[in-house]
């Protein structure tokens, strides 16, 4: 044959592969088919659905949440928006949190409008009984998180998710600030979990991914069938990666929970501070909430300053320098932003004491990240 027909045929004949620790790197879009007859068979006859890297990962999700069928997208906010459009059709209402984070919000407001889809915000705080009262004949779906982003409040999930399955409602939850440990949605009785799995389970912050599960069968049917529909496709390196980051997700998770609480209660005591909003402090909004059903924290939280000026909020920002400026969270490095520019859309927001920052606490010793927030609150002192 010609060098040219060699070069491409030339291979090694695969043999069972060694078994290393982690799931072989599969790459393929093409599946190769033993015979004529299995190319319209029951086999997995196409890469867009994974390989060997994504099962896996998919495996240990479903471990992870006690669900069935975990579906990947290529990132949270795909996951999120790839849930909703799996359960939702023309003329369907659906009841969304009003702390729900922001390009969720947009997503609702902006693209499920122009597919009929009829949208309302609620209050976080709504018991479940209020919240149902919103909820009318054509109702489909209850859009959770909790905490909530940026202002952390806690929603009665269970209550919530039971009172709307009653009423043949389903619910979604965003748990990317339980990271799928500290909160069980599903075992609560929500219907589909949704995490960006991006923050806490990827954990280096250089990587993006999400997951949907549900532990219905007919549920976890639809969000295939979604996934499938949409064409989203996930590689298989950033799934071998996101299950290695999974593999440590409770160790650093711990740390980062414990150093958190621990720079809330220092930062509770600091005179410029006004508020602290984290749920796993005692005395905290939704604490009860938070010590009834978590088992523990993550690193993120906010804080609200003494009332001042945005330039001082920018000079308590610009001092600090083991907090990088940055969104997104769950990496293992400390991260800050102000909040306050976020907020306008809220239909609902808490009252609130002052400008509002949010922290994500990384792995560093705790000593040295109060150093650094003590000389960004006394470059806030003295600008304001
Ligand atoms: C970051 C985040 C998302 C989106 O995740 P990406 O992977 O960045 O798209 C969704 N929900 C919450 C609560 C988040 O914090």
């Amino acid at each position: 044959m010609d060098e040219k027909t060699r070069l491409i045929h030339a291979r090694r004949r695969p043999g069972p592969l060694a078994r290393t620790v982690g799931p072989p790197i599969q790459r393929g879009s093409t599946v190769l088919l033993p015979n004529a007859a299995a190319l319209y068979g029951e086999a997995l006859g196409y890469g867009r659905a994974g390989l060997e890297a994504q099962f896996a990962l998919m495996d240990a999700l479903n471990e992870l949440e006690g669900g069935i069928g975990a579906q990947l997208y290529p990132s949270g906010l795909a996951a999120v928006t790839g849930a909703m459009l799996a359960v939702l059709k023309a003329g369907d209402h659906l009841l969304v949190a009003d702390s729900v984070y922001r390009p969720t919000r947009q997503f609702c407001e902006r693209f499920l409008g122009r597919y009929g889809v009829e949208v309302d915000f609620y209050d976080p705080l709504l018991g479940a009984e209020a919240l149902m009262a919103l909820t009318r004949p054509n109702s489909r779906l209850v859009v959770l998180e909790s905490p909530g982003s940026l202002t952390f409040d806690m929603q009665d999930a269970p209550a919530i998710a039971r009172a709307a399955r009653a009423r043949g409602v389903l619910t979604l939850m965003d748990n990317t600030w339980g990271a799928g440990l500290l909160f069980k949605p599903l075992a609560h009785g929500i219907d589909i979990s949704v995490q960006a799995l991006t923050k806490y389970v990827c954990g280096h912050s250089d990587l993006f991914m999400g997951c949907a599960i549900a532990a219905d069968p007919k549920i976890a049917a639809l969000l295939k069938d979604g996934v499938h529909q949409l064409g989203w496709s996930v590689a298989a390196e950033a799934a071998y990666e996101t299950l290695k980051g999974l593999r440590t997700l409770a160790v650093r998770l711990d740390r980062h929970g414990q150093s958190g609480l621990a720079v809330a209660r220092w930062l509770a005591q600091q005179p410029e501070v006004t508020e602290v909003l984290h749920p796993a402090l005692p005395g905290a909004r939704g604490h009860d909430l938070w010590a009834r059903d978590y088992s523990g924290a993550c690193g993120l939280f906010g804080l609200t300053l003494q009332p001042a000026p945005k330039a001082a909020v920018d000079a308590f920002l610009d001092a600090l320098k083991l907090f990088g400026l940055g969104f997104s969270w769950g990496g293992f490095e400390s991260l800050a932003i102000g909040s306050d520019h976020q907020m306008g859309i809220r239909q609902f927001a808490p009252s609130l004491a002052g400008p509002l920052i949010r922290l994500h606490i990384g792995l560093e010793a705790v000593p040295d990240l109060i150093a650094d927030l003590r000389g960004g609150l006394d470059a806030f002192a003295a600008a304001r």
